[in-house]
């Protein structure tokens, strides 16, 4: 079994807005199954389905409390603010200092297709505000301040020009 390979930036899906899961049935479940691998595999604390090309609002994320699916997650309520250094997978050896939400409510289906409600704060908010993110099309370059854009401008070049070379 191969493990999913992860969209680089520069790969259109990760600029798309992604759907919503229409049934969270066996093709999906089988997606997040290939999905955990791949994100144990890369040591990832979350990771969205654009990110390995199919444009699904579906996500994981494991802040080291265990893995949690989110199928159509809606984030409701948001609350405080504050910054710190983040990376992506889509986006090798970069981080970015970004700010985020403290705390946050967040309604979404569980692999089961069950709703849920969730109420996360730390660093498990921000895995969660940066995988919904994905889901949007939004990237950490996007998110990133005036400074920290033009500090990782040369390394985004680099990663543009290697998917280009690699299409
Ligand atoms: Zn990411």
């Amino acid at each position: 079994m191969t493990v999913l390979p992860i969209k680089i930036y520069g790969s259109p899906v990760l600029e798309e807005r992604a759907a919503p899961v229409e049934e969270v049935d066996g093709e999906i479940r089988d997606l997040v199954r290939r999905m955990t691998e791949s994100l144990y595999y890369h040591q990832g604390l979350g990771l969205a389905a654009n990110q390995v090309g199919v444009p699904r609002r579906l996500f994981l994320a494991d802040d080291g409390t265990g893995l949690k699916v989110f199928i159509n997650p809606v984030i409701r309520g948001r609350e405080g603010e504050v910054s710190a250094e983040e990376g992506c997978l889509s986006f090798p050896e970069v981080f970015v200092e970004i700010p985020r939400s403290k705390s946050l409510l967040v309604e979404y289906l569980d692999q089961e297709g069950e709703p849920r409600r969730l109420e996360a704060e730390g660093l498990l908010a921000r895995i969660i505000q940066h995988e919904y993110d994905h889901l949007e099309g939004v990237l950490i370059s996007d998110r990133a301040g005036f400074i920290a854009s033009r500090l990782i401008r040369g390394k985004l070049k680099k990663l543009k020009k290697r998917v280009r070379e690699s299409l």
